[in-house]
């Protein structure tokens, strides 16, 4: 199974310092003060993974997820997440023990992403975790009041969770990939 390994990241948000976040196998938990960060790291892993939404990070702009300074500290001028996640297993069909995923966005609105190193599109990144259960769209982050929405979801809206965990979304998106064309 894949493992996230390490957060690492530098300006995001309340992460005015470069910050790197071990995680063990097993069960992690988080423990903080209110205001003290927690949610953050969710917005990070779920921003590194290509969230689009500024909302769903609970931004007003994308550019909110930069360091916006305190009394004390200056604003920064970009942020970035890195992502490291164990793939001894190999289920993500990258022929590596750890995949890197890093995006990096500045104030000017300029954005950039990179797998293990290489910069890349948002589109390998999202295919690469499709079918994983991984993902912006995948159930890997279940924030607060998401457990009601599951629930009270329209069946089509679910049906798209199960496709996930059932492996058939990377179908779905090649065969609207090749109806464009
Ligand atoms: P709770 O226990 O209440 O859920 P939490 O530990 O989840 O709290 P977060 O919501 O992760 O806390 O962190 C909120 C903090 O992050 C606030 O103090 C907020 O000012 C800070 N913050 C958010 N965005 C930025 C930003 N762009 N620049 C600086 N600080 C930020
Ligand atoms: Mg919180």
């Amino acid at each position: 199974m894949v493992y996230l390994k390490t957060i690492e990241s530098h300006g995001f948000k309340s992460f005015a310092d470069k910050v790197t976040i071990q995680f063990d196998r097993g069960v992690t938990g988080v423990v903080g003060p209110n205001g003290s960060g927690k949610s953050n790291i969710t917005d990070a892993i779920r921003w590194v993974l290509g969230e689009q939404s500024a909302k769903t990070i609970r931004g007003t702009t994308m550019q909110d997820v930069i360091f916006s300074g305190t009394d004390t500290r200056k604003p920064l001028n970009s942020a970035y997440v890195k992502l490291i996640l164990s793939n001894e297993s190999r289920d993500l069909k990258v022929d590596k023990d750890e995949v890197h995923i890093l995006r990096k966005l500045y104030r000017s609105g300029e954005s950039e992403y990179y797998l293990n190193n290489e910069k890349c599109r948002l589109k390998e990144i999202a295919e690469l975790f499709m079918d994983s259960g991984l993902g912006k769209n995948a159930y890997n982050i279940i924030s607060q009041g998401e457990v009601d929405q599951v629930l009270k979801a329209k069946p089509e809206d679910r049906r798209h969770l199960i496709e996930e965990a059932a492996g058939v979304m990377k179908y779905k998106s090649r065969k609207k990939e090749s109806e464009k064309k």
